[in-house]
């Protein structure tokens, strides 16, 4: 494996990658030489969008963000980390909702193994309401979703869904 010393992993289902998921990509990319994108299909999920899917669509939505590398897992994060030798998370919290899941993934990721740091970032406060659940049923009822996510995810979407 390459040295991942300075490479900070961000996780999620990114289902699809909304504008959210891209300001903390870019916030992230600021702070850490190398940011990884690992995608993982969570079989507790209902994905609208398969792995290999998201995957492209994040590819392109940060193909102008050069340190940001698309990669993906499955099984235990944990053990991911270990693998490719890095220790760094990035996770997004947009309000208190999200804080009491994202404490203790950060605990239990510590607990899984004690070399993992969690960073918290927050998104600029436009982004704080949106979620890709909600950008899922706003496609879904024939809504346009141009505000809340790149360009490449709309027009998946409207291929999909036929929303405006
Ligand atoms: P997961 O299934 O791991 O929660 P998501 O794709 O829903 O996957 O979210 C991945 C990470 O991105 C989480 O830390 C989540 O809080 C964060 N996130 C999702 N939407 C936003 C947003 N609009 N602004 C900031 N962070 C976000």
């Amino acid at each position: 494996m390459n040295n991942r010393k300075f490479s900070a992993v961000y996780p999620g289902s990114f289902d699809p990658p909304t504008n959210g998921h891209l300001d903390i990509i870019t916030r992230a990319s600021r702070l850490f030489p190398n940011i990884i994108v690992a995608v993982t299909d969570n079989v507790n999920k209902r994905h609208i969008f398969t792995l290999q899917e998201r995957i492209d669509l994040l590819k392109k939505s940060t193909e102008n963000l050069e340190s940001v590398e698309v990669l993906s897992f499955s099984g235990l994060l944990a053990d991911y980390l270990e693998k490719i030798n890095s220790f760094v998370l990035i996770r997004g919290l947009r309000a208190l909702s999200d804080f009491e899941y994202e404490f203790q993934m950060a605990l239990m990721n510590r607990k899984l193994n004690k070399k993992i740091e969690t960073i918290f970032l927050t998104p600029d406060q436009s982004y704080t309401f949106l979620s890709s659940s909600m950008v899922k049923e706003i496609a879904m009822l024939g809504g346009s979703t141009r505000d809340f996510v790149p360009k490449c995810v709309e027009l998946e979407l409207k291929k999909r869904f036929g929303n405006r």
